[in-house]
């Protein structure tokens, strides 16, 4: 078997876009620190809305395409070198915003039998043997049907890699503490004049916000805030980040702050003390 890095880091995430929105600094520290990152993304996104009138004529297959390639230049700002599309790319396609007609199209994540995705992520934990996998909560952190379904096929996975040798010591779902989007929003509003955009989001459009309580763990990743940024604005048919500055809007042209500490809740595995962990790979041992 080939060697593997001692640490070693699976994220689960819906769309192109969503890892380096949520996860971007962690990424980019564990990488910078030696650890191997593994990125398995659900779909292509290619029902997402384009914000750039440049890029508008992109839909469909074409918008996946481009998203794929938004997705590789990502990467390389993040430093993580493996990163794959579940199934391969076009496996399952972008479920759209629940509630639409997209939702029942029969080649879409949201139509997909979770045990059979779940099957294809188990391959990829096998391979990899992550003692830390990342992905969203049971409402995929906004309600979004391929975000719910990214939760489901990843905890199903972890089910059956565990029941096939892989146990992965340590599972978390994203999250972001009430306090700190508050503060981000107050800071933003301060701000807004400054910036090239209209109007701020409210604390409903971010994803997996909850009470300080139950987040368990705290990545600092100010020192990659650069490598976040751009990977955000790699995403250029999905994400306007503001030139220089820590703020970012979606295709709802709402600006909400970009967060380079990320927030984590520990909800398979141990923490050793109880205490906020700031580290995902705390308490484990070299040798898993
Ligand atoms: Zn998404």
């Amino acid at each position: 078997m080939t060697e593997l890095p001692a640490r070693r880091l699976l994220l689960v995430h819906a769309h192109p876009d969503d890892e380096s929105i949520n996860n971007g600094a962690t990424m980019a520290r564990y990488a910078a620190e030696g650890a191997r990152v593994t990125l398995v993304t659900c779909t292509l996104g290619e029902r997402g809305e384009v914000i750039p009138p440049r890029l508008a004529h992109l839909t469909g297959a074409a918008l996946g395409a481009h998203r794929l390639g938004e997705l590789r230049a990502a990467m390389g700002e993040l430093g993580v070198e493996d990163f794959r599309l579940l199934g391969g790319a076009g496996r399952y396609g972008d479920s759209g915003m629940m509630g639409l007609a997209d939702n029942d199209d029969p080649g879409c994540f949201w139509q997909a039998d979770p045990d059979d995705a779940a099957r294809l992520l188990a391959e990829v934990i096998r391979e990899v043997r992550p003692q830390v996998l990342v992905t969203y909560d049971p409402d995929g952190g906004y309600g979004h049907p391929d975000h719910i379904q990214a939760h489901r096929v990843a905890m199903r996975a972890v089910e059956l890699a565990a029941a096939d040798g892989w146990e992965i010591p340590k599972v978390y779902w994203n999250r972001v503490p009430r306090s700190v989007a508050e503060e981000g929003f107050a800071r933003l509003l301060k701000d807004l004049p400054d910036l090239p955009f209209g109007r701020t989001a409210t604390l409903d459009d971010v994803p997996g916000v909850v009470d300080d309580e139950r987040i368990t763990t705290e990545i600092d990743g100010t020192a990659h805030t650069a490598a976040k940024t751009a990977a955000m604005g790699a995403h250029a048919t999905q994400i306007e980040v503001a030139p220089g500055r820590p703020y970012f809007v979606l295709s709802n042209e709402l600006a909400q702050p970009v967060l380079t500490t990320e927030y984590y809740e520990l909800v398979r595995g141990e923490r050793p003390d109880g205490a906020r962990e700031t580290d995902l790979f705390a308490g484990i041992g070299e040798a898993s």
